[in-house]
């Protein structure tokens, strides 16, 4: 039988992409520049998944810097990291990526952020592809910042010009608890208010004894937090969980395996204390299943982790709809001014990783790390970086600053 097709009518589609160009135009990317940059560690530090003997002691950091230059002159600074693997996947997909911007408004961050995430949807919706994304979603905000004359949270819309700040760096489970206690002074001498300490040893009674020797060393006013970087079953976490669920402590840090949402709900119902996950997520769609799920009570989404501002504003924004509290994962440089635009007060976790990278940073008094007046994220790559930079790529007509 033949299909009379003379009666039938289908309506055009819409162009999913966008039709860009109109009279709104402002303005367009001439140029950009990626870079690949090896940061190693002064010293290697371990967490609970090397002492369970998942993962070799972290010793380096690795970024995807990309710099964006416009016809109007404006520019953006952006970056993503990885850690382990993936330094050179990043990269390489930065560098397949950057020439899709040529030409683009860089105004229109939601258009082309959909345009990256299409051209590497082979990569899935997620990981690597979103990790080198965010390098040029957090380029377009800072631009779009700079062009405003504005730090990137007044741009967003910010509740408080200042977060308060916990120091995680000196407390890896390498570091004896005399060495614990001297990383605790040196923060609080900073003007950092909270210490995240390390637990999920096989020993979980060392971890205990950490944990009260660091909370009786530590002033009542220091928050204290604690890590287990997902080494505990659903019992043993609920076990440990009871025996130390009336010290105060500001929260417990992925308790079970990342994607066990279903595991970190229960945990949540259990404890009086607040359940912290979401670092590991690689996408906004994860978090929002997380977050829909009753999986924490603080998401600790990480921008470069899924994709940049763009998709953090949107977990952002689900997060604030459950009552769900917000301490985004390291990259305090970015999560700063992300955590400034969040209705309830967030946590901003600090480590000193990155400050080698940047000729600025950002002021840390009284407990909390201040918003600067500089515009965009306010920070410019220091010569130490463009030493670190083992790789590095121009499309169009870049020119340096
Ligand atoms: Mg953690």
């Amino acid at each position: 039988m033949s299909l009379d097709l003379s009666l039938r009518r289908i309506p055009a589609r819409p162009p999913m992409a966008g039709l860009p160009k109109g009279p709104a135009s402002q303005d367009a990317i001439t140029g950009s520049r990626v870079m690949h940059v090896t940061l190693p560690l002064d010293k290697p530090i371990s967490d609970a998944k090397v002492l369970t003997g998942r993962q070799t002691p972290l010793a380096a950091h690795e970024l995807l810097f990309v710099e964006i230059v416009s016809e109007a002159g404006h520019r953006g600074l952006g970056f993503s990291y990885t850690l382990r693997a993936g330094g050179s996947a990043l990269y390489g997909i930065g560098c397949e990526l950057a020439p899709i911007l040529q030409g683009q408004d860089p105004n229109d961050i939601g258009r082309l952020w959909e345009r990256l995430a299409w051209q590497s949807i082979s990569l899935g919706r997620g990981g690597a592809a979103y990790q080198a994304i965010c390098a040029f979603d957090v380029a377009l905000w800072d631009m779009k910042a700079r062009r405003a004359d504005l730090p990137l949270a007044k741009l967003l819309g910010a509740h408080r010009d200042s977060c308060r700040i916990y120091n995680s760096s000196g407390q890896f489970l390498q570091a004896s608890v005399a060495d614990m206690k001297t990383a605790a002074e040196t923060s609080m001498q900073k003007g950092i208010g909270g210490i995240k300490m390390k637990v999920g040893q096989p020993d979980g009674q060392e971890d205990l004894k950490r944990i009260d020797a660091l909370r009786t060393h530590l002033p009542d006013a220091i928050a204290l937090m604690i890590d287990a970087n997902q080494q505990w079953d659903r019992a043993y976490a609920l076990q440990f969980g009871r025996i130390v669920d009336d010290i105060g402590l500001a929260f417990i840090e992925e308790p079970l395996d990342a994607w066990d949402f279903e595991g970190h709900a229960d945990l949540a119902r259990a404890l009086a204390t607040p359940v912290a996950t979401g670092e590991m997520l690689t996408s906004p769609q994860e978090h929002f299943r997380l977050i829909g799920l009753g999986g924490c009570d603080i998401s600790q989404a990480d921008a470069p982790r899924i994709g940049g501002i763009t998709p953090f504003l949107k977990v952002m924004a689900m997060a604030e709809a459950s009552q769900v509290q917000l301490a985004p994962h390291m990259v305090m440089e970015l999560h700063l001014h992300l955590a400034a635009a969040f209705p309830t007060e967030p946590w901003v976790e600090h480590f000193e990783f990155y400050d080698p990278l940047f000729n600025e940073h950002n002021e840390i008094r009284d407990g909390r790390m201040h918003v600067s007046d500089r515009p965009g994220l306010g920070l410019s790559l220091s010569g130490r970086a463009l030493d670190l930079i083992v790789a590095s790529q121009k499309f169009g007509d870049f020119h340096d600053a």
